[in-house]
């Protein structure tokens, strides 16, 4: 149970997010729910590190944690980190870091977390 908490707490925040949302929860709450989504989506789910191999073809299926993140070999944190920098090969960007489903999804909390806190920034201004 510990270690499945710690590997997937990110999940259960944004089950918290969901709620937060539609119940209507204070907005910093809210904020607060989104950037650890974020967070954990970037830097902390597990997920396949996703780099290219050194034959050029092939992707690398070690564990790494976070959509932004490498496995253990520095040279693959700095080619993934440089593949979202430079988007120089859209399609191999998106086979790289997002091979399934499952890392579709992380990319997607990623982003959405991002959405969210900003959106319990901007929502009281707007509201006033
Ligand atoms: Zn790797």
């Amino acid at each position: 149970m510990g270690k499945v908490v710690r590997l997937y707490w990110g999940y259960i925040v944004v089950a918290a997010l969901v709620v937060g949302w539609s119940q209507r929860w204070a907005l910093p709450v809210i904020a607060v729910l989104s950037i650890g989504v974020s967070i954990y989506a970037a830097f902390q789910v597990p997920v396949w590190c996703g780099a290219v191999n050194r034959d050029g073809h092939t992707y690398c299926r070690n564990n790494a944690y976070g959509v932004l993140m490498g496995c253990s070999k520095r040279q693959h944190r700095w080619q993934k980190i440089k593949m979202i920098v430079m988007r120089s090969k859209a399609g191999d960007f998106s086979r790289a870091v997002f091979p399934t489903a499952k890392e579709k999804f992380n990319a997607f909390l990623a982003v959405g977390g991002l959405l969210s806190a900003i959106a319990a920034v901007i929502v009281p201004v707007i509201t006033g």
